[in-house]
Parts: C-alpha cells; structure tokens; sequence
C-alpha cells in the first residue's frame, strides 16, 4: 500500500473553498491522506473545526495560512505554517489583512457597477461582517457575476473582469513579502512561496530567501513536471527547502485530492525548520 500522502495547501469556507473544514478533513481521509495543512486565505478561522475533525479520522493537521503578500502592485502568496494560531500579534495582523480584502470587495463592487454589470456585494459585506474571522475576495465576487448572469462561472468571471489588468480589476494595498515572512516567524512560524510557477517573480526569489523565505512550493496542480523541475533547482541553488499542495477549493477539480504530495524527508526538513525557529523565538517575549 502506498504511504499516505501529505498536502500543505487546502482551502475550505473559511476563505474561498467551498467544502467546510471537517468535510475537507473528510474527503483527504477517503483520498489516502495522512498529512494536512488548511492554508485559507489571510484567516485561521478553519484550523480549530479541522483539528478536531483530523482527529476524528486520524490524520495529522499541520497549522497552515496562505497569506497575501503585494510586491511592485502584484499579489504574492505566501503560505505559513508551525505558527501559534493564537499569536495575538498575527491574529492583529490578520485582522487588517481581511478588513482590506473587505475593502477590495466594496471597490470592485463599484467599479461593476460603473461597467452596468452591478452585483450584490453587500450580500458578501454583511457575511464578513457576521463572521470576522473567515475571508472574503474576488472569488466570491465572481459567484455574484455568475448568480447575476454576467459570467457562466468563476474563471469566466476572473476572465473577463476580476483578473489583474480586468476592467474592475482593483489594485491591492499590503505588505510586502518580508514583512509577510516576519510576521509569520515572529508567530514561531515558517514560510513558503506559494506557486512560482504562477505568480513569476523568479527575479524575486534570492531576494525572498535573504528575507529569511524557507522554502518553495515546487509540486502544485498548476505546475508541469519541467516547472517543478526548474522550481527544485532554484530552491536547491538558493538552500531553500520544498513544499507541495494541491491548492484544492471544491471539489471536481482538476487535480483530485491525494494526487498531490510531498515526500516524508521533505516535510521532516520542513520540520527541522520549524524546530529551529521556536527555539529561537522562544524567550524572547511576546510583549
Ligand atoms: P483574492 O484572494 O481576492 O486575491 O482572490 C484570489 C483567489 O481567486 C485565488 O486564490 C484563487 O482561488 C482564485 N482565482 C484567481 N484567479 C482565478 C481564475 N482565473 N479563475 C478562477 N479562480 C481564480
Ligand atoms: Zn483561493
Ligand atoms: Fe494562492
Ligand atoms: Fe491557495
């Protein structure tokens, strides 16, 4: 029987997934699973509800985050993990990265307006406003196009308008990546690049890596065997460790959950990172 598998990049209806954590935490189980990590956009409002359920299966749920970075104007996604999800400084930081994804919405929601292609966004307002923790963003944006007609799902929707340089495209405002991998660290937590292979800022990496990045996330559903290839050699150049996740949001994707998955001695490197940076980080106060 093959090892169980091991997947650092969920999401579920704490961000923009569509399956709730204990589902989620039922469908890697069923898949051949046997280590997780629930990295929700810019919130860690799933991880208890999904602790409890990868108990109930007997799966392993490593603490995870995919936190939005912006670099030159661009979105950068940085995913967390082995923080303290009760770190009053992330949770603070958290805060404000969802109360400007909030924001974002109101924005585009006037620029659709503006294009004669008006959705009820205050619908996806007056949910963030009821639960706090969870995060809003343009997928759910693109639900409303789609329930109002203007678009026949969400990448049609990211098409035509969400996508950057889309006609109600809405520049972001954040911090950077080394703000991002601060935050994280400071949290006892280590980071890795989401995708490279979609987000492209190779340029950016060895910057990323003297910033204290620890690792890339070379094995991704959108990346082809020579992307992961390449991704492996750069983050061996750069003394960078690996990730892997399938990035997985609702079922009936492309890739299915348990396609995607990271060796054992990868995630004990990961690890030993995590190890480290507690014991630095221990004793230095969280005043
Ligand atoms: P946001 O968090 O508001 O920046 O939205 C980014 C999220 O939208 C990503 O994490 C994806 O889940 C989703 N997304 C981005 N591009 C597309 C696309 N072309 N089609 C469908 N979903 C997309
Ligand atoms: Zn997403
Ligand atoms: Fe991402
Ligand atoms: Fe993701």
């Amino acid at each position: 029987m093959a090892a169980p598998g091991i997947d650092l990049h969920l999401h579920t209806t704490a961000s923009d997934g569509v399956v709730s954590p204990s589902r989620l935490v039922a469908l890697a189980a069923d898949a051949g699973l046997g280590v997780i990590s629930v990295t929700d956009h810019d919130t860690v409002a799933g991880l208890d509800e999904a602790r409890d359920a990868a108990r109930q299966h007997g799966l392993r749920l490593i603490d995870g985050i995919e936190i939005t970075a912006v670099e030159a104007g661009r979105d950068v996604h940085v995913l967390g993990y082995f923080f303290d999800p009760v770190d009053e400084r992330f949770a603070a930081f958290l805060a404000e990265q969802r109360r400007a994804r909030i924001a974002r919405v109101r924005q585009i929601g006037d620029r659709l307006e503006a294009l004669k292609c008006a959705v009820d966004v205050s619908a996806i307002l007056e949910s963030a406003q009821r639960s706090p923790g969870r995060s809003v963003g343009r997928p759910a944006v693109a639900d409303a196009l789609v329930a109002a007609g203007h678009a026949v799902d969400r990448r049609d929707a990211f098409d035509r308008f969400l996508a950057a340089g889309g006609p109600a495209f809405v520049e972001r405002c954040g911090p950077g990546v080394a703000e991002v991998i601060a935050v994280v660290a400071a949290a006892g937590g280590i980071t890795s690049l989401a995708h490279p292979g979609l987000t492209r800022v190779d340029d950016d990496l060895a910057r990323f890596a003297g910033s204290g990045l620890n690792a890339l996330e070379v094995r991704h559903r959108d990346h082809s065997p020579a992307t992961e290839a390449r991704y492996r050699d750069v983050a061996a150049a750069l003394g960078l460790a690996v990730s892997a996740g399938s990035d997985f949001h609702s079922v009936g994707e492309r890739a299915n959950l348990g396609d995607i998955s990271l060796e054992a001695g990868e995630l004990e490197r990961l690890e030993e990172l995590a190890r480290r940076r507690r014991s630095s980080t221990a004793g230095t106060g969280t005043a």
